[in-house]
């Protein structure tokens, strides 16, 4: 017997870290909702049967919003599943039960996971499963996704009630409901479209798009339906009446426990306050890039780096020596190989300790508060709450980012959040940063380097800002989406892990495939002439001379030369191979040069920051939003790249010029902006000492009491 069976439950309750335990798969798991877009699918024998299981995007109602909300409701209605684990979060229990209900509604047959029952025992509480049971017919499995064990008895209640399939139950509230007047307007209707007749009637009554458009209602029989009264909002109040009897006394205190543990909401009071919070995240982060970049990220990278020059580049550039291979050869292996491919390797630790420190804040539940932070800001320009979250994600890999923008619900909101989201710094461009800003910032590396995260994000909220008031065809329709906070929880070492494990591999298997090849390619072509054969100095070689053709553009920002405008060609490709291509071409001492070097490598660096996504991301980009937007893409980017590049290098050229007056006029800057922000800040402390005693939700100043 082979059995299908699919995890359904509201956002951010462990279906992924459950599908993760009972199949073995390292799908992505987040203390934040949205985090699954798409369907995943495995099998695994269970008691010598296959069990295939699906894990989907989370969603609150059969009533949905968003696109991968549809890819849950099309699967729980399609016929495939022979059994549905609804998976609910013990602390939630009330408005998880909401969407069992509605599954109970449908008549599809399931198994009922309360998860994250460790947390309800730190709490010093238990559990009591029997009314719920014995009411819904369904077994209850108390678990926690944590542990394999907890999960194994889910798969034995899973086997058991594929075998004696629970049978549909009348929910006792939809007596109260007019379901056979409506039956009898759209009676004809119901034959044709497949649905189940009852639940159709119920989602008719509840003015659910779907289904209605689904039966063909005509204005007639909309209007009979009308007629009826409005029944969307008692419906729902009839199922948390019902949900309010079934979890009466379910969640208990253990005796003498105390009822509440976690001082956390201290810990909010001053993360997500509007004055500190920002403060809090600049320390936070900066604290990590100063990690990362500076003190130990360093050490680590210096270590690997000996490593590389004694180990392998010296005994092999000898053996180079010794064999008598031609002078082309051992430059090959020696300068393009082990020099473009070792000088992007050595990032390797840092990369670990980027994805270690954000897999912590994404874990604990703080990047969902730095979402919540910024909610209001993104409404402002035109994006929703969710394109926090893909835009986050753009830290990672754009490309695979840029996918989690199915989840908004708005067609324009989504395209926006797309184009903008390759703005956000993405890990492949660290090792370019790395190496530029080692070579000419050493001491300020993790300042420049967290400048440019920065940047990024400075230029996406612009950009998205320009699009709200300038490009009419993109403005945004209004957001359902409904911000919600997850508790803060401890990162526990196995999902750590695997999030560093995931993303090392992805770095590894690029540098050994694409990056390696490309790297090869970009070396050949560079010291290689259609005349003369190997050039030792790339004086004449073939893409010297069609680099040379173009650098002349770049020269207004600093860096018109024939190497650099390579680099940037090739990092098309993969934004790796910028610093694999720099450092096979000479190293970037030998590429920035003259007075104003530093001042054109920070232009340079802003530029890889900001030009064209890489071939990748470009094909997502196509895939979700189709072909027309790939140019805009491509086209912007470039030019925001090179306006902000151009700005950046004549900054740094008056700084080196006009050092005393720069610095003047750059500490009246700060000073003028730190004195507005303390006006601002008295202004409003005044202001809401005024409003004491007001409670009005309307006031906008919610929270005085
Ligand atoms: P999904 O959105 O339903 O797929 O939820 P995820 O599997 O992505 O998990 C959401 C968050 O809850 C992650 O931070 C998980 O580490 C955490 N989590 C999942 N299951 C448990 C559990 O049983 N106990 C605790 N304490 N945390 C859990
Ligand atoms: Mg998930």
């Amino acid at each position: 017997m082979s059995l299908n069976v699919a995890l359904v439950g509201n956002p951010n309750v462990g279906k992924t870290s459950l599908y993760n335990r009972v199949t073995g798969s390292f799908e992505h798991v987040g203390n934040w909702h949205g985090v699954t877009v798409g369907s995943v699918t495995k099998s695994i024998v269970y008691e010598s049967e296959t069990v295939t299981m699906t894990d989907l995007p989370g969603l609150y109602s059969m009533s949905v919003y968003s696109f991968e909300e549809s890819v849950t409701r099309d699967n729980v209605m399609s016929a495939e599943n022979d059994l549905i684990v609804n998976v609910c979060e013990v602390n939630n229990l009330a408005r998880n039960l909401y969407l069992t209900l509605q599954l109970l509604e449908l008549g599809v047959p399931i198994v009922l996971a309360v998860n994250m029952m460790d947390e309800l025992k730190k709490q010093k509480k238990v559990f009591n499963s029997s009314r719920i049971e014995k009411e819904l017919q369904v077994r209850v499995v108390p678990m926690s996704a944590k542990y394999r064990s907890d999960s194994m008895h889910l798969m034995d209640a899973v086997m058991k009630s594929a075998k004696d399939k629970p049978k549909r139950i009348e929910l006792p509230y939809l007596k109260k409901l007019p379901l056979d007047k409506v039956r009898n307007i759209i009676s004809e209707n119901l034959g044709l479209c497949g649905l189940d007749g009852k639940w159709a009637c119920l989602k008719v009554l509840e003015k659910d798009k779907y289904v209605c458009e689904k039966l063909h209602l005509n204005e007639k029989q909309m209007n009979k339906i009308d007629a009826l009264g409005d029944w969307q909002s008692k419906i729902a109040q009839y199922r948390y009446e019902y949900i309010d009897w079934l979890t009466e006394g379910a969640i208990v205190s253990e005796k003498g426990g105390k009822q509440k543990i976690y001082g956390f909401n201290a810990v909010d009071k001053i993360a997500l306050n509007k004055y500190s919070a920002l403060l809090i995240f600049f320390l936070v982060m900066g604290t990590i890039f100063y990690l990362t970049f500076g003190l130990i990220g360093k050490l680590l990278s210096d270590g690997l780096q000996w490593i590389i020059d004694t180990c392998i580049a010296a005994p092999i550039g000898s053996l180079m020596e010794g064999s008598g291979a031609p002078e082309w050869i051992s430059a090959l292996i020696c300068d393009g190989i082990i020099g473009g491919v070792g000088g992007i390797i050595v990032f390797l630790p840092q990369i670990v300790l980027l994805f270690f420190f954000l897999a912590l804040l994404e874990d604990s539940g703080y990047i969902s508060r730095v979402a919540f932070m910024t909610d209001g800001l993104f409404k402002k320009i035109g994006l929703s709450g969710r394109s926090v979250f893909t835009m986050l994600m753009g830290f990672g890999c754009s490309a695979t980012a840029v996918l989690t923008a199915r989840g908004l619900e708005d067609k324009n909101t989504r395209i926006k959040t797309t184009l903008l989201t390759p703005f956000m710094s993405c890990s492949a461009r660290l090792p370019v940063y790395g190496a530029i800003a080692g070579a000419f910032f050493l001491g300020a590396r993790p300042l420049i380097i967290f400048a440019l995260y920065v940047l990024g994000v400075a230029i996406a909220v612009a950009v998205a800002a320009f699009f709200e008031r300038s490009v009419k065809s993109l403005k945004s329709g209004r957001s359902s989406f409904i911000m919600e906070m997850p508790p803060y929880r401890m990162p526990t070492f196995e999902r750590v892990f695997q999030i560093i494990l995931s993303n090392v591999k992805v770095f590894l298997i690029r540098i050994g495939t694409v990056i390696f090849a490309f790297n090869v390619i970009v070396w050949v072509l560079s010291y290689f002439s259609f005349t003369k054969g190997f050039v030792p100095d790339g004086s004449g070689s073939i893409l010297q001379t069609v680099a040379g053709f173009i650098s002349p553009v770049f020269a207004p920002l600093g860096f018109g030369n024939w190497k650099a405008v390579t680099a940037l060609l090739s990092g098309v490709v993969a934004k790796e191979i910028v610093i694999t291509s720099l450092q096979s071409l000479g190293g970037v001492e030998a590429i920035f040069i003259g007075k104003y070097a530093a001042s054109a490598a920070v232009a340079f660096l802003s530029f890889t920051l900001l030009y064209t996504p890489c071939i990748a991301t470009l094909g997502a980009i196509k895939k979700e939003i189709g072909k027309k937007y790939v140019l805009i893409s491509l086209s912007m980017q470039t030019i925001v790249a090179y306006v902000v590049s151009l700005v950046v290098y004549w900054t740094g050229v008056a700084i080196t010029e006009f050092k005393q007056t720069a610095w003047i006029f750059i500490s009246a800057a700060i000073g003028i902006f730190l004195l507005i922000a303390v006006i601002m800040s008295l202004k409003q402390i005044f202001a809401r000492k005024r409003c004491k005693g007001c409670r009005l939700s309307s006031c906008g100043k919610k929270g005085v009491k």
